[in-house]
């Protein structure tokens, strides 16, 4: 089978990797990869956001299927193009891709699926929207309602912050994105990730795992893309996870098909858990970025065979062989991230650390140049290892980040901190 994966980052570098494991792999392109990606499959300059030009390579390359990354692509309808075309692709199409694209959209969902999630208010005018927060008070929450690249959600403990994120996001700091805003209640209790394979009907789920958001240990500091996570996540427990399963996945996928719009891919599902319950935060059509990684290093090889399942729609004969493990993912970025940093800094030590199915270092923002690998990004490297506990896990991890010679990179080192002394 030849395949054509979407993307540039550590998620795809990892699905890359998982990819190559199974032998019914005859050929991988990745587009547009990055430095590590290119160690391992050939990298494709390509436009993936131009659903013509990417069906056009899949012909002209003889692709067999598509596994679509990031987000934008989605949204930008590029699964739609590839089906039209009769291309086996794996990802949402882009109307079914709105549960990430819309907070609105997703809340409506919820609502005609008796989902439990937090209650909501949806405005496009600043003075309704500052009548409601008055009513309501703090802590409350304010969304913009599009994308914006996790930085439109204001957790505002003061009412006062609230009414600033208002005229924040109707002054235009979001663009489109800000042009409507969903105001929630604020959930208490503890966060963690639920990844879900759907076929547009069926689902399997796939995993657990909970991230680290904050750049500062201690979860201090502004928000980033992730500087860890690992998987499983213990407080996501098999009875939180099957009952969310029959309250909120299921009931949201069967609302999905009713309106005509069916799920099809990953549905990576944010929870927010309290009291033996999990309530929806949000819903990304995609593999979370550095979730994905921790995922496909449980997984390996299967995890072809179980996105190929949900792209045919063969999820019921489809089964997840778990081994009872443990991955952590660390992050390396580059100093000044999430702010300004330099790109361009070279990353020594690459070709020294060990490559095998329980400890390797994926790609996030990396170029070549010759023979040295450049940091490319904020987020460069994730060094991810497997083991039969999580702390064996984190210290391959860390065993590998200390193996590194990048003065201009940095990491945290709490990464786990939540259930690891
Ligand atoms: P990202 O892309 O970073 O995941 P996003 O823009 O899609 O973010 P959300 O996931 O909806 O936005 O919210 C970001 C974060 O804000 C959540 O991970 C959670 O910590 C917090 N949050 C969102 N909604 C609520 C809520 N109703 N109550 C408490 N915290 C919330």
């Amino acid at each position: 089978m030849n395949i054509l994966i979407l993307g540039g980052g550590g998620r795809e570098h990892a699905l890359a990797w998982a990819v190559l494991q199974n032998p019914k792999c005859d050929k991988l392109i990745v587009a547009p990869g990055n430095a590590g990606i290119a160690n391992i499959a050939e990298c494709a300059d390509l436009d993936i956001l131009n659903g013509g030009a990417v069906t056009e390579f899949v012909q002209d390359n003889a692709i067999d299927f598509v596994i679509i990354g990031p987000e934008a692509p989605l949204a930008a309808g590029v699964a739609d193009r590839l089906r039209e075309a009769g291309v086996l692709v794996f990802g949402p199409s882009q109307a079914a891709a709105q549960l990430e694209a819309s907070k609105g959209f997703t809340k409506a969902v919820c609502d005609a699926a008796g989902a439990p999630t937090a209650a909501y208010a949806r405005f496009d005018d600043a003075e309704a929207a500052k009548d409601y927060i008055r009513q309501q008070g703090a802590p409350i929450v304010v969304k913009a309602d599009g994308l914006a690249a996790g930085k439109g959600v204001i957790v505002a403990m003061t009412e006062a912050e609230a009414l600033a994120a208002i005229d924040d996001m109707f002054g235009g700091e979001f663009g489109a994105a800000g042009a409507e805003v969903v105001i929630e209640e604020f959930m208490e209790g503890e966060e963690a990730s639920y990844f879900i394979l759907c076929d547009g009907e069926d689902a399997l789920p796939i995993g657990t795992a909970q991230d680290h958001k904050r750049v500062g240990e201690g979860d201090e500091g502004p928000n980033t893309g992730g500087m860890g996570a690992y998987s499983p996540a213990p407080v996501l427990t098999d009875a939180i996870a099957e009952r969310a399963m029959e309250e909120i996945i299921r009931p949201t996928l069967a609302e999905m098909a009713k309106r005509g719009t069916p799920y099809q891919g990953v549905l990576y599902a944010g929870f927010m858990i309290k009291d033996g319950q999990a309530r929806l935060v949000e819903y990304n059509c995609r593999f979370g970025d550095p979730e994905c990684q921790v995922l496909m290093m449980r997984l390996g090889g299967q995890a072809l065979d179980l996105m190929q399942a949900a792209a045919e729609g063969r999820l019921p004969e489809a089964k997840v062989n778990w081994a009872d493990d443990h991955a952590m993912t660390v992050v390396m970025a580059a100093k000044g991230y999430p702010g300004a940093y330099k790109k361009g800094t070279e990353i020594k030590g690459l070709e020294a650390l060990p490559e095998t199915a329980s400890q390797y270092c994926f790609h996030a923002g990396t170029r070549s140049d010759g023979g040295r690998v450049l940091a490319n990004g904020g987020r460069v490297l994730n060094l991810t290892a497997r083991g039969a506990t999580l702390a064996e896990a984190r210290d391959r991890a860390y065993a590998m980040a200390d193996a590194l010679d990048w003065p201009d990179g940095f990491l945290r080192r709490d990464i786990g901190w939540r259930i690891l002394d």
